[in-house]
């Protein structure tokens, strides 16, 4: 059969390494991968030269706030920032949209939202609330692809934080389904604590980042991760020598190092737990990041260089095995940039489309290589959301999902390029290495050298029928 396409180039990344080859695509799937120059006669050919040519970055970790907060961020802006920054598939989170995703009816909205508007493949997760328990086997059957909670207020009314109590509901139900659940851990507990020593002791500066660092210490991540491990542990026991696989558990933007130990005893003891982290964490420290600059404002915070080191050996370890942007934008007027303050400023960090360039910066700078990065950003996030058989890597029955870029390349980050709705970005003025210059998304082009020549052909991708 004589492909659709075929994609080469001198640095192919795929399993097997990193090496010449030609991807040889049918009806936009990945159907061979052979020498470079085995290429027919009369096949259209993409050639690559010495650009990179890696899977389509896969993005679990995005808030999309359609319908009902779409002046925060739409799936039209949203997507081509994902296609212009080299990733082809997203995954939404459930709050942040009005309504929040935490019923099968809130669910069918976003996908009509969604549908025909999205330049990537889009994915959906949904929500577990205090109550929702019935619904999660409805939004399973619908297609999410796992559930989200939070441990601690959302940012948002509408998605409301769980106890220990509902968790645990909502933990057996997912067990019996095989789903994953993916937690915002922080505990009140500790935050309350810092609030109120803040509030006792001399007056702080909310225009100083050190102030909104104290108010959300490493106790408040490290206190939640040691609650995961306790109701894994009581709820392994309760499934053992059943033919369920046990719940699985993610910890989602993990950023206090003080509980990677933790995360290595519950991977020792053999709990299913595995956890993310963010480009923030990676490339920003504490210590250098200026007064009043909320753009810089996240839950949980960007912590100092040491953690910031220590995230890093956690990432080459393999305890944290995904790095993802949690893409969470705001009108820039709820940044409260002209105040600066930063404990009343919305907490997001907008990144979508500098995931690549941020990651490959910082991996280069500490003697890591393509391999890492494709692991890191393509395929252990497919593996999150199992879509490993479709996304995430180059191989035979894989989607041609493809970003070319070249990693020589530098520039510096300048608002005017982001596809973002809004373009407030720590990001803005960095110099960055790594540009991408096509995407492909089935075999086509979606993005290539700043236009978007095929539309919106992103796919919405539900549980079972990829
Ligand atoms: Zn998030």
């Amino acid at each position: 059969m004589t492909p659709d396409i075929i994609i080469r180039g001198e640095r192919v990344v795929t399993t097997a390494g990193v090496h010449p080859a030609s991807i040889h695509v049918c009806d936009g799937v990945i159907a061979a991968i052979k020498a470079r120059d085995e290429v027919p006669g009369e096949c259209a050919v993409f050639d690559a030269g010495r650009s990179v040519v890696m899977p389509g970055q896969v993005d679990t970790h995005v808030h999309i706030n359609e319908p009902g907060r779409t002046n925060w961020e739409g799936f039209e802006t949203a997507t081509r920032a994902a296609a212009a920054g080299g990733v082809t598939t997203l995954v939404d989170m459930p709050l942040n949209s009005i309504p929040a995703t935490t019923t099968r009816e809130s669910l069918e909205a976003k996908i009509a939202a969604a549908k025909g508007h999205c330049w990537v493949d889009v994915g959906f997760w949904g929500g577990v609330v205090p109550g929702n328990t019935p619904q999660l086997r409805r939004l399973w059957d619908a297609g999410v692809l796992g559930f989200k909670c939070f441990l601690i207020h959302s940012g948002v009314d509408e998605f409301c934080h769980v106890a220990e109590v509902d968790l645990e509901t909502a933990l057996a139900e997912l067990t019996a389904l095989g789903a994953v659940l993916i937690v915002h851990a922080e505990l009140p507990g500790p935050i309350d604590e810092a609030l109120r020593k803040q509030a006792a002791g001399a007056a702080s500066d909310p225009r100083r980042y050190s102030t909104f660092l104290e108010s959300r210490p490493r106790e408040a991540e490290n206190e939640a991760v040691a609650l995961l491990m306790r109701l894994l542990q009581r709820l392994a026991r309760t499934v053992r020598g059943t033919p369920h696989a046990g719940p699985w558990v993610h910890v989602v933007h993990h950023s206090s190092a003080d509980a990677l130990p933790l995360l290595r005893k519950a991977r020792e003891d053999g709990l299913p737990i595995t956890a993310e982290t963010c480009p923030h964490y990676l490339r920003f420290a504490a210590e250098e990041i200026p007064d009043g600059a909320t753009e810089f404002k996240c839950c949980p915070p960007i912590r100092e260089r040491e953690n910031r080191e220590l995230l890093w050996a956690a990432l080459s370890e393999g305890l944290i095995e995904m790095v993802v942007s949690d893409h969470s934008p705001c009108p820039p007027e709820l940044k409260l940039r002209e105040f600066g303050d930063f404990m009343r400023a919305w907490g997001g960090i907008s990144s979508l489309q500098l995931r690549l360039p941020v990651m490959w910066t910082e991996a280069q700078r500490r003697g890591y290589g393509l391999r890492e990065l494709a692991k890191w950003l393509c395929s252990a996030p497919a593996g999150l959301v199992r879509l490993r058989d479709h996304k995430g890597s180059i191989s035979p029955g894989c989607d041609a999902d493809l970003v070319v870029w070249n990693p020589e390349a530098s520039f510096r980050v300048d608002s005017a390029m982001l596809h973002h709705r809004h373009k407030l970005t720590p990001y803005a003025g960095e110099v960055l290495s790594g540009i991408v210059e096509t995407t492909f998304l089935r075999g086509r082009k979606i993005y290539d050298g700043g236009q978007f020549p095929a539309g919106p052909i992103g796919a919405m991708l539900k549980r079972g029928n990829p």
